[in-house]
């Protein structure tokens, strides 16, 4: 039995972890959960999975909270909160799915407290990638990664070694304007930007792989993860989404991983590893998908993928400001303020704003990313 602490139990990965949680009553049990206000969802998770203890955003959600529910519950709340949850004494594993920056702090409380982490936060080892892994290291803690990409390459290597390997591909589907000429995007409307051809997502997330910013975001994931050189990972669009990422060796053998689009499948994967979970999910059926096609990525087309090789590349902070500024520019593309290929813009004037700041702390971090927040929100106005 494993005690699991759910960072974002109400977003749509937590939702996906309780589901399978749910199926496997045998082998896990959820001792805490996180969420900043839905509350509504959060007091039906109460009730069903019986949680220890809970967080919330403040003081006022915690009694809104109280009000909502039957079951004696400790509740707490803010950063401090979700902190106490993420290193509390009996979880055996943290799944940090906090949409965002605001998962790296508590990320990082339960590397420190030595917890196992199941990682779908990948704008926590964006913005302060190098430090987690470090500190990962230095407390001998596993750092299990949920997004499917990276699940991918965890599985693929499984019983190899890092220096027999050449180059790490991650496949990307391409968003719902693979076939888009790059000049009618400026029109592009919200929801057709939502519309996503085969992952079913939070909105963020699925706004980030309409720009590919997401994938960009993967490829710093990968760098951190992985501890392996940006030139050593490349993006190849594979609109079918059965590969989820692949490894070339020195040898020239490549290994996939393949399975549904289904976020449960990695997530199984990560609660129950090392061993893999019997869960009933949907299954590949090659006779359905018939073939197997590949692009290269149109980085003219996808300036955000290539916004994110030379935040990378510059190094420090600007991974950070990356991600923060691309945030702001989503949530104003989202809320009608900017249009869709305006977001690349901001995130690009705020990068060339940012000087060489290395990241040695996770205050440096955070304030390196309110920074780049006031910034973009400057040119959103
Ligand atoms: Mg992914």
């Amino acid at each position: 039995m494993k005690n699991i602490v759910i960072l974002g139990s109400t977003g749509s990965i937590g939702v996906s972890v309780l589901k399978i949680i749910r199926a496997r009553p045998d082998c896990f049990k959820v001792v805490g959960l996180v969420t900043k206000s839905n509350l509504k969802t959060l007091a039906k998770q109460i009730e069903e999975f019986c949680p220890s203890i809970v967080s919330v955003a403040n003081k006022e959600k915690a009694k809104e909270l109280r009000s909502l529910i039957t079951r004696k519950v400790k509740i707490v709340f803010g950063e401090e909160g979700s902190m106490e949850l993420a290193s509390c004494d009996n979880a055996d594993m943290v799944v940090s799915a906090i949409v965002g920056a605001a998962g790296l702090s508590p990320t990082l409380a339960a590397i420190r407290a030595g917890k196992t982490v199941a990682l779908a936060n990948k704008e926590a080892l964006v913005a302060a990638g190098d430090l987690m892994m470090r500190e990962a290291r230095a407390n001998n803690v596993k750092v299990i990664p949920i997004d499917s990409e990276h699940s991918a390459i965890y599985q693929i290597m499984r019983g190899e070694t890092k220096k027999s390997v050449r180059r790490i591909i991650l496949t990307a589907s391409g968003g719902p304007f693979l076939k888009t000429p790059k000049d009618e995007l400026q029109h592009v409307t919200v929801k057709r930007a939502l519309r996503h051809p085969n992952w079913n997502m939070g909105k963020k997330i699925t706004i980030d792989s309409s720009t590919m910013m997401n994938k960009g975001l993967e490829v710093i994931e990968a760098r951190w993860l992985f501890n392996i050189l940006p030139s050593m990972i490349d993006v190849v669009i594979h609109p079918q989404s059965a590969i989820h990422s692949m490894v070339e060796f020195y040898d020239s053998s490549m290994m996939a991983q393949m399975g549904p689009a289904d976020m449960r499948s990695p997530i199984a994967f990560a609660l129950n590893y090392p061993k893999r979970l019997k869960v009933d999910l949907p299954r590949l059926d090659f006779t359905q998908i018939n073939s197997f096609t590949f692009e290269a990525p149109d980085f003219e087309k996808y300036p955000s993928l290539q916004l994110a090789y030379d935040a990378l590349e510059k190094g420090g902070g600007a991974p950070v400001a990356l991600n923060a500024a691309n945030e702001v520019a989503v949530e104003a593309f989202l809320k009608g303020k900017i249009s869709f290929i305006t977001i690349p813009i901001i995130t690009e004037k705020v990068l060339g704003k940012l000087g060489i700041v290395k990241v040695d702390s996770v205050s440096t971090a955070i304030s390196i990313d309110k920074w780049a927040r006031v910034k973009a929100r400057e040119q959103v106005l």
